[in-house]
């Protein structure tokens, strides 16, 4: 198949859904996998556009039912990937994962086809910059998030790729390289 399962990962704040967003905006042939969680939406978050918000009784219901490609806790919720969703989408486009390391690692042993693209930040400064400019977690929350960056960095070996998100734009461009990379690798 030629279509390409990506994975995009990352230290929280770093970028990806802002680069996700540009990369959608500008290819037709990318889709976005849309993940399940336990978590509460942020303001501004909307059910099936950032996420399908479910209980922890649904969340449950469907681990049981085999329904996720791989599922973690973060920060005391439940993040998961709806396997049926993302094997009908990859028929016709590739589709991109937006999830952690653990998440991206599970996903390739289920599909190892899956390409895992780390993104990262300039700096461990600037990265605390943009947690902080977003406004959308407390103080505790961002303080947890940066604990978890060094962790993420080291699983960047693990990882088929990394991009700098410098800018926006650059960050984006990298990805569609290396969706055409892989592509040209499959014909
Ligand atoms: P993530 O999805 O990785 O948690 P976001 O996409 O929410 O991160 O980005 C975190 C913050 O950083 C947002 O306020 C976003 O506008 C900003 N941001 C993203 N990419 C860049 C960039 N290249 N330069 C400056 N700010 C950025
Ligand atoms: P946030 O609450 O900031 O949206 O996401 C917190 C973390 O959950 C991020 O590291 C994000 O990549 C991860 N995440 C989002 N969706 C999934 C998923 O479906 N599976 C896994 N394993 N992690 C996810």
């Amino acid at each position: 198949m030629e279509n390409v399962l990506l994975v995009v990962s990352g230290p929280s704040g770093v970028g990806k859904g802002t680069i996700v967003k540009e990369l959608l905006k500008k290819r037709e042939d990318v889709a976005l996998s849309i993940s399940c969680t336990t978590r509460a939406p942020r303001v501004g978050e909307v059910h099936g556009r950032e996420y399908y918000f479910l209980s922890k009784e649904d969340f449950f219901k469907r681990i049981e039912e085999k329904d996720f490609l791989e599922y973690d806790e973060h920060f005391g919720n439940f993040y998961g990937t709806p396997k049926s969703f993302v094997k009908e989408r990859l028929k016709e486009k590739s589709v991109v994962l937006e999830i952690d390391v653990v998440g991206g690692l599970n996903a390739k042993k289920e599909i190892p086809e899956t390409v895992l693209v780390m993104v990262v930040p300039p700096s461990g400064e600037e990265l605390k910059r943009r947690l902080k400019g977003r406004g959308t977690e407390s103080d505790g929350d961002i303080e947890n998030r940066l604990a978890r960056l060094e962790y993420e960095l080291a699983q960047a070996e693990k990882y088929d790729y990394t991009v700098v998100n410098d800018t926006v734009e650059n960050a984006v461009l990298a990805i569609e390289k290396i969706i055409e990379k892989e592509k040209s690798k499959r014909k």
